[in-house]
């Protein structure tokens, strides 16, 4: 009798020993009963593609990829997703039964799935954003912040330029606003995101005048560790509701796990426990 193959997955970065995601996938395939497991890959750029090819040949039915390698993993792929062409970057790769790799970008999708579940209340169209920053995680934000149907979208980056270029990118919808002006523009905005490193463990403080933020605006960091940062601890004392960014790590890799394991699973507190062990 031939058994059957035990489908593996991973997620490829360089550093990786950081990542929670093997903590989360190990967490659904103990609660699912299913069989598989899911390794950290740490791998340097120049290897990148090899290892990505001979993945296959080991039984690996996909993997996550993080820092550095997203926009290498998009390159590579034979197929793409709409989301990861226009983001430009892919973090979630299938390996087909065909031999070819399908590459999807999930960042955008954990990023309104955790804000659907972290504020209800709040809705897209209700009026303007606020993102702060403008690197890799703040293109999947204000893709799917446009995809939501944001009706403007404020952009304030350390580095001006960095906002234009993602405006001349991703149309009129975005605003710049000057770095050093951002706090003065926080009063007409429903939600709040900030997609800067600043105020994570070990970097400098996210310094912006939280004056004029109103209660009725929604504050999400995508920052999460540590879990409640300076920003949300001050959006919280002027009564707003608070979305933290562990939920938008949760979300992002639901789609991956439901591709190879053939289950979808649940983000809930169970989950939210066991990452955070
Ligand atoms: P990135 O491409 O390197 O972009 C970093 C951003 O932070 C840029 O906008 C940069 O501004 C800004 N920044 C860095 N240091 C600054 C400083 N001292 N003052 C002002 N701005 C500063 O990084 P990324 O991939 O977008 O990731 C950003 C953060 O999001 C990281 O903390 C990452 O862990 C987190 N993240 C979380 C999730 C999640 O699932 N929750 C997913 C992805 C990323 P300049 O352009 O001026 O340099």
């Amino acid at each position: 009798m031939t058994l059957p193959a035990i489908p593996l997955a991973g997620v490829i970065g360089n550093p990786i020993a950081q990542s929670r995601s093997p903590r989360m996938h190990r967490h659904w395939l103990a609660r699912y009963g299913l069989a598989g497991d899911y390794v950290p890959l740490e791998v340097r750029e120049a290897n990148f593609e090899t290892v990505v090819r001979t993945m296959p040949k080991m039984g690996f039915v996909g993997a996550n990829v993080t820092i550095p390698h997203k926009t290498a993993a998009l390159k590579i792929a034979d197929h793409h997703s709409d989301r990861a062409i226009v983001i430009g970057a892919a973090n979630t790769l299938i390996f087909r039964a065909d031999g070819t790799i399908f590459a999807d970008n999930t960042d955008g999708y954990g990023f309104m799935e955790n804000l659907r579940q972290g504020a209800p209340g709040w809705a897209p169209r209700s009026g303007p954003a606020m993102v702060l920053g403008a690197g890799g995680a703040a293109r999947a934000v204000i893709v799917a912040l446009a995809d939501a149907g944001v009706p403007r979208i404020l952009l304030s980056n350390r580095t001006r330029p960095k906002a234009e270029a993602l405006r001349a990118e991703f149309g009129s919808r975005i605003e710049v606003v000057d770095w050093v002006q951002a706090g003065e523009a926080l009063a007409d905005v429903k939600l709040l995101v900030n997609t800067t490193s600043l105020g994570m463990t070990g970097q400098a403080e996210l310094k912006i005048s939280l004056d004029n933020l109103r209660p009725a605006t929604v504050v999400n960091d995508i920052v999460y560790e540590p879990l409640v940062t300076p920003l949300l601890q001050g959006a919280r004392d002027r009564g707003c509701a608070t979305v933290d960014g562990l939920g938008m790590l949760l979300h992002q890799g639901v789609p991956g796990f439901e591709r190879w394991f053939g289950r979808r699973p649940a983000v809930d507190d169970e989950l939210r426990r066991a990452v955070l062990e």
